[in-house]
């Protein structure tokens, strides 16, 4: 009796297990060499011959056209880990892929999946207490943020910069909105612009919008400046019926035309009237109005998208304003300065320290695309991994120390664990030194050796780990060389690796539709 369609290929048992297992290990294999400080980019070209040149796990696996359900959810964990704690990507992939080596191993054994999936969770519960104990001091100052910066910018593209001065950058925009109620990390924007190199990279305290002024002869900078976003027309008012003038001289044309003329000269009196100094408006605003305003000093901006004015309203507490009349000061918002710049050939607008100006702008330069983007997708990593630990409050030694840490207290606690069970706890520990292990290889020592050394320095000093500096690479306590990790990106790689390794495990059926 067949109760599935010809076409559909099953795998049962063993084979299901194994081939699962295969495809995980294959993708987690794939970013290992991209792990740590030293860690090697790799450059990914898409069909139509997009090229991304990247060091970031996450992005690796979502660009990588990935099929395969099972290889899918390690590419799933590197997602979840991007999208809770912003760092700690590949650490989580290489682990997943790991633990599922280590099942296999135990399945081979004959150890039931069952039993695994019950080890590793036992296993995952003790790792997160041993993060726990893992966790360094109470005060995570901005030396402590600086330092988990740059720990997460380590091997990845800083263009021209220094990691340190990219690190100042970070930490002082997420201070700007650091507030009451925790980090508000989407005040946090980032612009990048190619061109300039990237030392010219900047904090702006504001905002950048990609808006043109409305007249050349319009001021460029605007110091104190009472800004007004206006959703009206500023131009010669088109009825609804098509009206039709007969016009029979030049005298009646000329009347007309100065109608309309002064209508137009109306429309700008109000705006200088009003007292505004740099005016937004969403709908467009006439030739003539424009070049009327810029004698009068006024900077305008007209036809301005949605998401502009809405960043505008919220940088600079202005009111949006529905009708001409009703533009007055009590409306106004202020901004310390205005400016705009031409980049390429685009202007870009500068509106700084604003009265409500929570939001600020990492302006990112760097000399080409490929630049540009990796300096953005580094930065986006460090401004989440300083947030996340300012909001915790959390940090813990990095460069494999942690990991060695928790291997050893798995080890330790798994010999209290009945049965079985046993084994796939302990499997976990060795599962877990893929990193410190993964840290040695990609810095060209021994594995092997540099495991058994930590483990030792563990032993003995109590924080060991694998520190690259600069050319030299020595085994040290991370926190004496400024190399931090916040707890949560520890977390949360532990759960989401244990999650996903313990589900694929757990699969011994594989029904595929054709
Ligand atoms: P992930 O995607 O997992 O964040 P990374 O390539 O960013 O991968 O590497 C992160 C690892 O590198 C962490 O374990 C971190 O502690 C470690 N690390 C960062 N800086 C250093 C350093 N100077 N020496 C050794 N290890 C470091
Ligand atoms: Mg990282």
């Amino acid at each position: 009796m067949f109760i599935l369609s010809e076409d559909s290929q099953r795998t049962q048992g063993r084979d299901a297990q194994s081939s699962n297992i295969m495809a995980g290990k294959a993708v987690a294999e794939s970013v290992r060499t991209t792990l740590g400080p030293r860690g090697m980019d790799k450059m990914l070209v898409s069909s139509s011959g997009d090229v991304v040149i990247t060091n970031d796990g996450a992005t690796i696996l979502n660009k990588m056209d990935i099929e395969h359900p099972a290889a899918q959810m390690i590419v799933e964990v590197a997602e979840t880990q991007e999208d809770e704690v912003g760092d700690g990507t590949t650490t989580a992939a290489v682990l997943a892929g790991n633990l599922l080596g280590e099942a296999e191993d135990l399945l081979d054994q004959d150890v039931h999946a069952t039993t695994i999936v019950e080890g590793y969770h036992e296993a995952a519960r003790i790792a997160l207490e041993a993060i726990d104990e893992q966790v360094v001091g109470s005060d995570v100052d901005d030396d402590v943020l600086k330092q988990v910066a740059e720990s997460s910018m380590t091997g990845k593209g800083t263009g021209g910069l220094t990691a340190e001065a990219l690190a100042e950058t970070v930490v002082s925009a997420i201070r700007h909105v650091d507030g009451e109620d925790g980090v508000a990390r989407d005040n946090v924007n980032v612009h990048t612009e190619v061109g300039a190199s990237s030392n010219a990279t900047e904090m702006i305290e504001g905002i950048v919008v990609d808006e043109e002024p409305a007249h050349d002869e319009m001021p460029t900078t605007v110091e104190d400046a009472d800004i007004s976003i206006l959703d009206v027309e500023l131009g010669v008012r088109t009825g609804d019926v098509d009206a039709e003038y007969s016009i029979e001289s030049i005298d009646q044309l000329n009347t007309a035309l100065d109608a309309e003329e002064s209508e137009l000269r109306g429309y700008a009196q109000t705006v200088a009237d009003s007292g505004v100094d740099v005016l937004f408006t969403t709908d467009s605003v006439d030739d003539r109005v424009a070049s009327f305003l810029a004698n009068e000093d006024v900077l305008v901006f007209d036809d301005l998208n949605n998401t502009d004015a809405r960043k505008i309203a919220s940088a600079t507490g202005a009111a949006r304003v529905g009708a001409l009349d009703d533009l007055a000061d009590s409306e106004f918002g202020h901004a310390d300065r205005i400016r705009t710049e031409s980049y390429g050939g685009e202007d870009l607008v500068f509106v700084e320290g604003g009265a409500a100006a929570e939001a600020v702008t990492i302006f990112v330069r760097g000399g080409t695309d490929h630049v540009v983007d990796e300096l953005e997708r580094t930065i986006g990593d460090a401004l989440d991994v300083v947030a996340t630990a300012l909001d915790s409050g959390e940090v813990v030694p990095g460069a494999g120390a942690t990991e060695i840490a928790i291997a050893d207290r798995v080890r330790s606690e798994a010999a209290g664990v009945e049965g079985r069970k046993q084994l796939a706890v302990t499997a976990f520990a060795d599962a877990l030194d893929i990193v410190p292990r993964t840290l040695a290889a990609n810095t060209g020592q021994d594995p092997i050796d540099v495991l058994v050394d930590l483990r030792a320095a563990h032993e003995s000093e109590g924080r060991a780990g694998l520190i690259t500096d600069g050319e030299s690479v020595e085994i040290a306590d991370p926190i004496e060389h400024g190399v931090v990790d916040p707890a949560d990106v520890k977390r949360e790689a532990i759960e989401s690796a244990t999650e996903a390794a313990t589900m694929i495990a757990r699969i011994d059926d594989v029904i595929a539709a054709e």
